[in-house]
Formats: structure tokens, C-alpha cells, sequence
């Protein structure tokens, strides 16, 4: 079926809009782009050109490298993932990184980097069949979106999920409660481009819920919109 419409998810830090965008594309044969990816590679770049240094980031030299930072994706067979790519170098592993999460949303607020990404996502939508997901998808990127989500969880009920996952790489679950919560008031106070509920978005609390029945409560108002779309 040839899907012609877009999907903006946006919501706070590890409420599992990743998760929810792969099952949608998987099961809807769209095209799943993760924008949070993009602003992690540049923060990647940032750190690894020394261009964050102490805690700080210099502005000036980062809008220098930008035109030289190109950000990609590329499926991989192997494990049925799209991974993303930093100048033909894959950095999948690399951008999930405690460290890329601490600077992550100090490089996302500066407005000449939102602007290259969101040029590049724009792009990617023309064609429609692109299920996003972001902070400022829905309310910036595709305003025009046939359907937002918005999604959201208890803040401690995200830490645990999102420390389940990344447990192994020796952060604690207080360091990653902190962070979550720190990157919430950073992403929903920046100047441009906050993260704020469209107001045309669906909202969808999952604390509660199991991955299964908020697939199926999605899945069942993507089948309306398409259907009512064709
Ligand atoms: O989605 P993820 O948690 O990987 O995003 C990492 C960070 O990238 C967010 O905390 C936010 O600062 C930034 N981001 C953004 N706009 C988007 C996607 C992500 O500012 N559309």
C-alpha cells in the first residue's frame, strides 16, 4: 500500500517514541526517521573536535564545521535497523552515550544547527510515508502532519525504562533520572522551537500502558486517518 501521509511523535525524553515510531513503520510500511539521531551526531562531532570543551560549547566554531558535518541514515540487513550515519562513519552505538545525552540538549538549542537538521527533515517528508519522531515535529518540522502524537510517561517510571537499557554501560539509574529531567527543562524552555503538545497532536500518557495496547490504540487511529485519507 502506498502510504501518503506523514506521522509527527513528539513527547519528553525516553517515553519510547523510537519504540512506537519502529512498530508504526514496520507495520504500516513507513519510513522511520529518528530526529533526536541527527541532534546526537552533531553533539557527537562536537565532542569529538573538541569543539565542547569544559562543559561548554563553542558556538562559533561549531557553526564553522557545520557545512562539513553531514548526518545520514543507512538500513542494515543484518539487524533489520536503519543506523545512523556521521560523514560515511556509523555512530549508532556511539550517540546512545551517556555523554552525547549530557550535551545533547545544549547543541539542539542553537538555532543555526536547528536549522540545517530542519531543512534536512523537511526534505526527507516531501515524499510522505515518514513516520518522525522529535520534539518539534509536529509543531514546526510537519505542521501539516495528518496525525501527531504526543507522547508522555511518569518521569520515574521513563528513568527505569531508559536505565534497563543502557545499564550495562555503568551509569547509575539517579544519573539518568537527572538527566531525563534536565533535558525536559532545557528541550520545553529553549527559545526556538520548544517542545510543546501541537495543538492539533493526540496525547497519550503510557505509564500505565503495556507497548501492546498502546500499539493498538495507535495502530487502530493511523488505520481511521489512512482509511479517511484515501
Ligand atoms: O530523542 P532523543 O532523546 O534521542 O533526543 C535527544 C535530544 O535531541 C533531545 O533531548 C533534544 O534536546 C534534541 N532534539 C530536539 N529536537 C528534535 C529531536 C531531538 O531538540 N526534533
Amino acid at each position: 500500500m502506498d502510504i501518503r501521509i506523514n506521522i509527527a511523535i513528539d513527547g519528553h525524553s525516553s517515553c519510547g517514541k523510537s519504540t512506537i515510531a519502529k512498530a508504526i513503520a514496520k507495520k504500516f510500511g513507513m519510513r522511520y526517521i529518528d530526529t533526536g539521531a541527527m541532534y546526537r551526531v552533531i553533539t557527537l562531532y562536537c565532542i569529538e573536535n573538541k569543539i565542547i570543551n569544559n562543559g561548554e560549547v563553542d558556538i562559533k566554531e561549531l557553526i564553522l564545521h557545520l557545512p562539513k558535518i553531514n548526518v545520514s541514515f543507512e538500513f542494515n540487513v543484518k539487524s533489520g535497523k536503519s543506523e545512523t550515519i556521521l560523514n560515511r562513519k556509523n555512530v549508532e552505538s556511539e550517540i546512545r552515550k551517556h555523554e552525547v545525552s549530557s550535551f545533547v540538549s545544549i547543541v539542539s538549542q542553537i538555532k543555526e544547527v536547528r536549522e540545517k537538521l530542519v531543512v534536512l527533515q523537511r526534505e526527507i517528508g516531501k515524499k510522505k510515508g515518514v513516520v518522525m519522531d522529535g520534539r518539534d515535529i509536529g509543531t514546526k518540522v510537519f505542521p501539516n502532519a495528518e496525525l501527531k502524537f504526543f507522547i508522555t510517561a511518569n518521569a520515574e517510571i521513563r528513568a527505569q525504562r531508559r536505565f534497563s537499557e543502557i545499564r550495562k554501560t555503568g551509569v547509575s539509574l539517579q544519573q539518568v533520572f537527572e538527566n531525563l529531567l534536565e533535558r525536559d527543562e532545557t528541550d520545553s524552555n529553549r527559545e526556538i522551537n520548544p517542545l510543546k503538545v501541537a495543538q492539533d497532536a493526540i496525547v497519550i500518557d503510557n505509564s500505565d500502558l503495556t507497548e501492546k495496547q498502546q500499539n493498538n490504540l495507535i495502530f487502530e487511529l493511523i488505520k481511521k486517518k489512512i482509511e479517511s485519507n484515501d
